[in-house]
């Protein structure tokens, strides 16, 4: 990697990034690129987020992503935010516009990309199944209902959450059927039997943890099944759907498909995607 008076430096923030695969996944694109980029991680607490992102802007950090915990609440430290990033309140990326830093969200770029390549699923026309209403599942409710799907089912432990969001959507997409379920039977067992797809955009199946109810079973033979968790790289989720016969991915993709949309944001180039991909399974499997 070449360092020079001209480098421009991007990077991530969050609290902690230190187990972040964001920095080699980008440094290998760099590299792969021979641009005069290098990307670093930030270790940014929660109290000092408005600092910090002062501190970047004059610095003349040319671009950066945010993770967790400040995806929402960097939003009244920005100049603006895209009509993603508005919809899903969260921001996942920050770009220096002129003067401004301008907030974007490619989370749900990243998804279609890796619903597109890894499970070979067309969202258009079709009915989907999320697991969760936090923003991880904004971002995907909003890239589906863009990319023309005719029905999502919300299912959330909390139902005041998920009625919250499916209101905002209802308004914002109005071609497309939303519907709020539980994640109790038998409502659930009904929705699983008309869904094309099955997303989990929840933190369950992270340490092997699993739904307390979720009967697979009910799918049709051709659904297919995303888990939006990649540690661990076969949540049981993933195994139970494997074991049916269904074809399914886990979110490794996802991130890939979030870096390569956030690098032409940033650079205006095409990331090369495989080199970044291989990357993250070299990073997972240290
Ligand atoms: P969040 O905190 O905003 O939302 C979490 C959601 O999970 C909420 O709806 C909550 O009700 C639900 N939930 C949590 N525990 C549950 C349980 N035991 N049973 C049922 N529901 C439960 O978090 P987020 O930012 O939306 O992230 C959610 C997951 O998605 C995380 O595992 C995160 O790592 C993953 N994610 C992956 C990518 C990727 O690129 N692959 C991108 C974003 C998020």
């Amino acid at each position: 990697m070449k360092l020079s008076g001209k480098t421009r430096v991007l990077g991530i923030i969050g609290s902690p990034v230190g187990h972040s695969l964001s920095p080699a996944m980008q440094n290998a694109a760099i590299d792969e690129l021979g641009i005069e980029y290098v990307y670093v991680p930030f270790p940014v607490e929660p109290d000092y987020l408005g600092q910090a992102v002062e501190g970047l802007r004059r610095l003349g950090v040319w671009g950066f992503n945010v993770t967790i915990p400040h995806k929402s609440t960097i939003i009244p430290c920005l100049d603006k935010i895209s009509p993603e990033a508005e919809l899903c309140g969260a921001v996942n990326t920050v770009c220096r516009e002129g003067e401004s830093l301008v907030g974007y969200n490619t989370d749900g770029i990243g998804f279609l990309a890796s619903l597109r390549e890894d499970l070979h699923y067309d969202p258009s026309g079709s009915s989907v199944l999320l697991l969760g209403a936090g923003g991880a599942a904004r971002g995907a409710i909003a890239a589906l209902a863009s990319a023309g799907v005719a029905r999502i089912v919300i299912a959330n432990r909390t139902r005041e959450r998920g009625q919250e969001l499916l209101e905002k959507f209802r308004t914002v997409f109005p071609a497309v059927e939303f519907i709020l379920s539980s994640l109790a039977a038998p409502e659930l067992a009904g929705q699983l039997h008309n869904a094309d797809l099955l997303v989990n955009t929840t933190s369950v199946g992270m340490n092997g943890t699993s739904f307390e109810y979720l009967p697979l079973s009910e799918l049709p033979d051709t659904a297919k099944v995303y888990d939006m968790v990649y540690v661990p790289a076969e949540t049981p989720l993933l195994g139970e759907a494997k074991g049916r016969g269904l074809t399914c991915a886990n979110g490794l993709g996802m991130l890939a498909g979030q870096g390569v949309a956030s690098f032409k944001l940033w650079t205006g180039l095409e990331a090369p995607r495989a080199v970044m991909k291989r990357k993250l399974l070299e990073g997972l499997e240290r």
